[in-house]
């Protein structure tokens, strides 16, 4: 296997520096550049793009995104055992990665960033969703980033790009196709991760569109997705009691049956009804 770069090869690296992953950080490495270049290739033209990466660890798709050409990845890690290794990747590619060691919760990475912007990482599991439905409801559309490249649990994948009438559709598929075009690029089994998790993931790309799909007002959408999914066995009707009172004809209004459940409605149907309860 020929590698991407001189550095050495990810193995060595983890024994150098004495990586062995940890569960508390969500830690699942990929060890096979050949896998993290392709992974950077899903992100799409990066030579004029700063990349926001999460969790690089020992820096396997942080090396991908380098060979592929970002023009500059900030790198964001909370464990600061992977500072060393992350160091000699910087040194390899010189001024084309800054590392910042922290939460990324708790960083704003904007002030280190200059745009276009795309975001790709193997996100640790535990912040993955958190993270993307902060990056899914900027203050401001546009966002800040022209495109999400993410590694998921494969269910949480699913989720992301459900069409309506299945058992995954809900709030995150609505709130990421709203705005956004979402696909699954990658499955991977549990055997592509150094140690492999207990389920398969896959990476899904999303694309953020100019505008919305369709006119509605974001935290009324939000209010009324959360309601109607909350209870989602529940009819419609009874599911959005709390959201207005007259809401049987709130729904006609916006041409959806009030006996229908959450799961059966489609992005432009809760929009439509998103539109009608922010009437007076
Ligand atoms: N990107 C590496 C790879 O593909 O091999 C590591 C992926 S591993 C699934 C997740 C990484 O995120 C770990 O390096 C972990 O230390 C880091 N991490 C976990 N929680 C974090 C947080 N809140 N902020 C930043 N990094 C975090």
């Amino acid at each position: 296997m020929t590698s991407i770069d001189t550095l050495p090869p990810l193995r060595e690296v983890i024994n150098t520096h004495d990586l062995k992953a940890r569960k508390s950080l969500g830690q699942n490495f990929l060890l096979d550049l050949n896998l993290t270049a392709k992974i950077a290739r899903h992100a799409g033209d990066m030579s004029e793009c700063d990349v926001l990466e999460i969790g690089p660890g020992p820096g396997g798709l942080t090396r991908g995104l380098l060979a592929e050409g970002a023009r500059h990845v900030l790198a964001i890690e909370k464990d600061k055992r992977c500072l060393p290794a992350l160091a000699e990747i910087a040194d390899a590619y010189p001024g084309r990665l800054t590392v910042i060691e922290g939460d990324a919760l708790q960083i704003d990475p904007l002030a280190h960033l200059t745009p276009p912007i795309r975001i790709a990482a193997n996100l640790p599991y535990n912040v993955g969703t958190e993270l993307l439905v902060r990056w899914l409801t900027p203050p401001e559309w546009p966002p800040f980033w022209q495109s999400l490249t993410l590694m998921f649990q494969r269910e949480v994948a699913e989720r992301i790009v459900a069409k309506p009438g299945s058992k995954a559709f809900g709030r995150l598929a609505l709130l990421a196709q709203w705005r956004a075009d979402a696909r699954i690029v990658l499955q991977l089994p549990p055997e592509a991760f150094t140690p492999p998790p207990k389920v398969s993931s896959a990476v899904v790309h999303l694309t953020a569109l100019a505008e919305p799909r369709y006119p509605a007002d974001p935290d009324v959408l939000n209010r009324v997705v959360a309601a109607a999914f909350n209870q989602r066995r529940k009819m419609l009707r009874s599911a959005l009691k709390g959201i207005a009172p007259d809401i049987e004809d709130r729904l006609l209004a916006a041409g959806l049956k009030p006996t229908d459940r959450a799961e059966q409605i489609p992005l432009e149907g809760f929009c439509a009804l998103a539109r009608e309860i922010a009437k007076v």
